[in-house]
């Protein structure tokens, strides 16, 4: 089999270091864009477009540290080592994608400044096989190679989501969006409405106080924030309209500002995938996909880490084993039919507990529902409940103690168990 992955952040780099191990690839093309491996963990104070006009990929700002413990930020087969501190600054999370690509022999599988620019199912052909079409950015040359499954890896938080808000395109002062955040000195003296209080919105409005003189967090959370800000920050609800510099909100009130900046998130994008991959990006649904996972139209693709609010590298390790199982025949993928209905009926049971077409890929309290499933069906090993218990812990403690949560420390006990040292005391 030959195959190709659409990639090399942590999602490619997993699904490589599982399909190099299986005798029935003969194959295997890593397709990455960039100069280096590790997607968005990748940081650069550059923003826009890179020296081959393409749209900077990574989100990530100067001063991030993960958002989980180290303890579940690692792959079942190659955790973070212990004496790493507990929530690992950025450039920590490269360095270990880096040694997991090294110790797996995946790098020189990696061909890198290659541009995928289109994917299309092999016209004419009997079996499923497809066109990969990719540019060579350093010689210009553009080559198309056919191969007999495509791992889609090509990571989502990197095309902007721009709400709705009215007056937002006429807005006075600046607009930004959390994309091309790089350092907070750029608010210096200025009054700044932050849209979103996601993990990005809600450290980037906290690190951006000590900044300016005022900073007001706008966000619909159904459950408040306990978290201790500092004076300058006030928390609002909705933005209802923007007029002139003013924003107004819901609640009525009114508030001066000079940037709007929106930490609303990112869209699902597959720019090369030619439509006859029968795959449609819909207000932010993928579909139709069994499993968030395999193209059920053309199930010799798959799609690595659709699913949000996730333990994502051991959810891409879960995904990757599954479908290397179906591949190797271990177990058989459902008909097209049967994988139709199955999709079907989960967004309509999704539909009836008050989901929106928008949150057709959240995870959250279904996560361990979800790997379940996945492992069940392949006959491989699920994801400890202990992963998603530390997670679900980490996302309280996230919301309400911001300033200090990321000096708690996390020990598994057994697969189920698990104990945190806060503020020096057992809990
Ligand atoms: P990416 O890391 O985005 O990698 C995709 C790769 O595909 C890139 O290298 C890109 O260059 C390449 N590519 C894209 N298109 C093409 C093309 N056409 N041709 C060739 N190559 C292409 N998750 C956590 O679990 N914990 C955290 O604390 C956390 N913090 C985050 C903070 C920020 C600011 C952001 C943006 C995300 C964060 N995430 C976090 C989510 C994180 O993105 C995922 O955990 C994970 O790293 C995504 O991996 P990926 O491989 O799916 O995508």
């Amino acid at each position: 089999m030959r195959v190709c992955i659409v990639g090399a952040g942590a999602a490619g780099l997993c699904a490589a270091r599982h399909l190099l191990i299986e005798p029935c690839v003969t194959e295997l093309d890593v397709l990455e864009q960039s100069s280096q491996l590790g997607g968005t963990w990748v940081y650069t104070e550059t923003v826009g477009y890179d020296d081959f006009g393409l749209p900077i990929h990574t989100s990530m700002y100067k001063s991030l540290r993960t958002n989980l413990p180290k303890e579940i930020m690692g792959f079942p087969d190659f955790p973070i080592p212990e004496s790493e501190r507990s929530y690992l600054p950025a450039k920590d999370m490269l360095a270990f994608l880096q040694l997991y690509a090294e110790k797996h022999g995946v790098s020189e599988h990696v061909k890198f400044k290659h541009h995928v620019q289109l994917i299309i199912p092999k016209q004419g052909a009997t079996a499923e096989l497809w066109d990969v079409t990719y540019k060579d950015l350093m010689t210009g040359v553009t080559t198309t190679k056919e191969y007999d499954y495509v791992f889609v890896c090509n990571g989502h938080y990197n095309t902007p989501f721009i709400p709705n808000i009215p007056g937002l395109k006429e807005f006075e002062g600046d607009v930004m969006h959390s994309h091309d955040y790089r350092v907070p000195d750029i608010f210096k003296g200025k009054q700044v409405l932050v849209i979103g209080a996601g993990p990005s919105g809600m450290d980037i409005a906290l690190e951006i106080t000590s900044m300016t003189e005022k900073v007001i967090l706008s966000h619909h959370l159904k459950e408040q924030p306990r978290s201790v800000f500092p004076s300058n920050l006030t928390q609002k609800p909705d933005v209802e309209k923007l007029e002139g510099r003013t924003a107004y909100f819901k609640d009525g009130s009114q508030e001066e500002i000079d940037v709007v900046f929106l930490s609303t998130g990112y869209l699902y994008n597959f720019p090369f995938l030619h439509e006859s991959c029968n795959i449609v990006v819909e207000d932010n649904c993928v579909e139709p996909l069994y499993k968030h996972l395999v193209n059920i139209q053309h199930p010799t693709m798959c799609f690595i880490g659709v699913p949000y609010y996730v333990c994502a590298f051991s959810m891409f390790d879960l995904q990757v084993r599954y479908y290397v199982r179906s591949m190797n025949g271990t177990f058989k993928l459902p008909s097209r039919q049967e994988m139709t209905r199955h999709w079907e009926q989960e967004k309509s049971e999704r539909a009836s507990r008050g989901y929106t077409r928008r949150q057709a890929h959240m995870m959250g309290p279904d996560q361990e529902k979800y790997y379940a499933s996945l492992a069940t069906e392949a006959g491989t090993e699920s994801i400890p409940s202990v992963i998603t218990k530390i997670r679900e812990e980490s996302s309280l403690r996230f919301l309400h103690n911001l300033q200090n949560y990321r000096q708690d420390v996390y020990k598994i006990i057994d697969d189920d168990t698990y104990e945190i040292i806060s503020n020096g005391k057992r809990e």
